[in-house]
């Protein structure tokens, strides 16, 4: 009798939903309570250092280390009166996740004790990071790391410490995080899309990038995640039989959200809150116990430390309420996987959306120019834009039913591709002397160029048309990548879309500028890029073999092997891209992508193992031990009955003594032969090479076995089963 199972399941299905303590306050009141913001700078600052953080903040100037002490001292007082005892340097190495270690503001002044925070512990400190990712970068000779202070995200409050946001970087200066190369790439980006802007609009001094990501999760009772191994060391099951009902009848999605899960929601909603998280919307998702939280979209930089830190209080507050956040991409075979839809758009100073359509021909005109260089840029680089979001865990969500396939295409809709196409379609003219500057607008109006459908920006903005199957979508006034994974830093994905758009922003300037720079350049252009970067745009059906087909026909990437896809990054397009921008170097190139293959061949590593000892420690002995009652009850019946009437009952029991054998049979020899695939593979030194021998070689054992191991979870007695099955995981909350 398998009891740790059954009691598990016992136990969940008595659970209430937590009652905590609701703050009695609007959130008005609260919100931020636990950030230091501007509002807070003024009041801990002298007038003089809270402006110089203001010009250190939106003006991009460097951080003197005078005003650096001063800043400090205002976040030393403000976090004494909330009690703060420690504080902490918070990074994102290259883990997926984040790291910090806490020291207390304790000092010894002669024997007294004091509590101290200086602008030079603010500003920089050297974790001991020896231990974090680093593809090789820190074991040369100068092994040392550096986090230092971004004081662009606000630091903020967790229990007892002090959380400054930092960039973590190498003595030679290399990026060993996320943070360091997405605030090249927002650099990057800003000082292209600002040269562009000027065609338009002079006053235009700085384009900031806007995120608001999507999180989709799981949430699986604690006791039966506990007599999970598979979800508890690898995240994701290893096996299970689909569960005879699982989303098929669509009544997850939207439905009303399940008590202790609601309790769940709110009391992270106020931590996330209190914590400066602008949470929006709460929903179920389309899988059994899968659920979404989207915030209010903010500032990128902001928006990904927003979204590390609210993965991470997740998992906390989970448990407090007997569950566990899988942020895994597909914890369940069968069923929807998690993403993180990123909605992605730019905005000026001036308070212009870019990707949103205007209100004059000429708004209208930058309109297009926005969106056809977003498109050159997916389409040069959608080999590189599917490398970032790939993972050993989004792999198995890419293609698979419900998510965007391993191709990038982009979505328009019917209206916007209208709109192109009209201008693409327009005869070029080549003698821009016949025109005056100032009325080429009425000339390209008289052309036909359509730049002046008055209702265009009404319609496009209550787009209904969506396409759920397009990883790159257009939706109104923004851009939605929806191929990034859960469980993913979003910084990977938006680092090199936001260099990707750089290169061709500046592209598109430097040509429009070698033909005199008028918006009859600019129009030029602009159709000449329409034409290339057609092949990029897809309006049907993504999950499709046809598509398959055609896009490979079109030169789109239309590789699906994790590690060869990682390949994309060394492409010398785009390190010619990155060290362009100045984004990323080849070193550091090279050194993340020993990272990627390295975190592959672990994953994959990992979940081989926990397989193996799953299928002889737990399903090979249960399913034997159900044969040998079956064979008990074999030997009974010949002991009772006629022999001819006996075989008459007996083979129903013999067929699945049968069954269980050669099932367990082939279960023993693939695991065989999948310690020997491991045993070839862990020989080779290269990680590239090893990671895709992990690929070709072990990955498919984990298919096959587990498909056995299904079914014998079908016909074993569910009294002996030992694991939660589908229907308990999914069900039961
Ligand atoms: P969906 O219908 O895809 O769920 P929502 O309207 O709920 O979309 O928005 C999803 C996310 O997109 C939210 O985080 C929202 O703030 C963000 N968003 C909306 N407009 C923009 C924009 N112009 N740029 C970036 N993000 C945006
Ligand atoms: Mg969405």
């Amino acid at each position: 009798m398998s009891s740790l199972r059954f009691k598990m399941v016992a136990e969940a299905f008595s659970k209430k939903p937590l009652v905590w303590q609701v703050r009695p306050e609007r959130v008005d009141e609260y919100f931020a309570c636990k950030v230091f913001t501007r509002e807070k700078m003024r009041k801990y600052l002298s007038e003089d250092v809270y402006q110089q953080m203001v010009d250190v903040i939106d003006g991009g100037v460097r951080l003197r280390r005078a005003v650096a002490d001063a800043v400090a001292e205002g976040m030393l007082c403000w976090a004494k009166e909330q009690g703060v005892t420690h504080y902490t340097h918070w990074f994102q190495p290259l883990t997926e996740g984040t790291a910090e270690k806490h020291d207390s503001f304790l000092e010894l002044n002669g024997k007294a004790a004091i509590e101290e925070f200086s602008g030079k512990l603010l500003v920089q400190q050297e974790p001991d990071a020896s231990s974090f990712p680093s593809g090789g970068i820190r074991s040369t000779f100068e092994a040392r790391g550096y986090s230092a202070w971004d004081p662009t995200s606000p630091v903020f409050i967790i229990d007892d410490t002090l959380i400054i946001p930092t960039v973590f970087i190498s003595f030679s200066g290399e990026a060993l995080d996320y943070k360091a190369p997405l605030l090249r790439a927002l650099h990057a980006l800003n000082v292209a899309a600002t040269d562009v802007c000027k065609y338009f609009d002079p006053d235009v001094k700085r384009v900031t990038c806007n995120l608001g990501w999507e999180q989709e999760y799981f949430l699986v009772d604690e006791g039966l995640y506990a007599a999970r191994p598979d979800l508890v060391l690898t995240g994701r099951t290893l096996m299970g039989h689909d569960s005879a009902k699982n989303q098929q009848m669509d009544d997850h999605y939207f439905g009303a959200i399940p008590e202790r899960v609601a309790a769940f929601m709110r009391d992270l909603e106020v931590q996330a809150l209190e914590l400066g998280i602008p949470c929006k919307t709460r929903h179920n998702e389309v899988a059994p116990n899968q659920f979404e939280l989207a915030p209010i979209y903010e500032d990128m930089n902001l928006a990904v430390d927003h979204n590390m830190l609210l993965m991470s209080l997740m998992r906390r507050v989970a448990r407090h309420h007997g569950f566990r956040a899988l942020l895994h991409e597909k914890p369940f075979a069968g069923v929807n996987g998690s993403g993180k839809h990123c909605n992605w758009s730019l905005t000026t100073d001036t308070g212009e959306l870019l990707h949103a359509p205007g209100r004059t021909p000429q708004q209208n005109l930058r309109f297009a120019v926005f969106i056809v260089e977003t498109l050159m840029a997916v389409w040069r680089h959608n080999g590189l834009l599917k490398a970032s979001i790939m993972s050993a865990s989004n792999a198995h969500r890419l293609g698979a039913n419900e998510a965007p396939p391993a191709i990038i295409s982009s979505f328009l809709g019917t209206q916007l591709s209208a709109f192109l196409d009209n201008i693409g379609k327009t005869a070029s003219t080549d003698s821009h002397t016949e025109v005056d500057e100032a009325t080429q607008f009425q000339l390209h109006g008289k052309q036909g160029m359509k730049l002046d459908i008055p209702e265009i920006p009404e319609l496009l903005i209550d787009n209904t048309d969506r396409n759920r199957t397009s990883p790159f979508a257009f939706t109104g006034n923004r851009f939605e990548f929806r191929a990034v994974g859960a469980e993913a830093n979003c910084a990977s994905a938006m680092i090199a879309l936001n260099s990707a758009v750089a290169e061709a922003l500046v592209s598109f300037k430097k040509r429009v500028d070698e033909r005199g720079g008028t918006f009859h350049a600019i129009i030029d252009v602009l159709r000449e890029d329409i034409a290339a970067c057609k092949p990029i745009r897809f309006d049907g059906n993504g999950y499709s073999d046809e598509w398959k087909q055609e896009a490979a026909q079109r030169g789109l990437d239309t590789e699906t092997s994790c590690p060869v896809i990682f390949e994309r990054y060394l492409a010398p397009e785009s390190i010619q891209m990155f060290e362009g921008l100045g984004v990323m170097t080849r070193k550091e190139l090279e050194a993340r992508n020993e990272v990627k293959w390295e975190t592959y061949t672990k994953k994959i590593q990992i979940e081989a193992r926990v397989l193996g000892d799953i299928s002889m420690n737990h399903i090979i002995p249960v399913a034997t031990n159900y044969q040998s009652q079956l064979l008990t009850n074999v030997e009974r019946m010949r002991a009772i009955f006629p022999a001819e009437t006996a075989q008459k009952y007996n083979d129903r029991n013999i067929k699945l003594i049968e069954e269980i054998a050669t099932r367990s049979a082939a279960i023993e020899t693939m695991v065989e032969e999948l310690v020997a695939a491991r045993k070839v593979a862990n020989k080779i030194e290269d990680e590239h090479a090893k990671a895709i021998a992990y690929h070709d070689t072990v990955a498919p054992f984990l298919e096959r076995i587990r498909r056995q191991i299904d079914k014998l979870e079908l016909i074993v007695d569910d009294a002996l089963w030992p694991l939660p099955k589908y229907r308990e995981l999914l069900f039961v909350r």
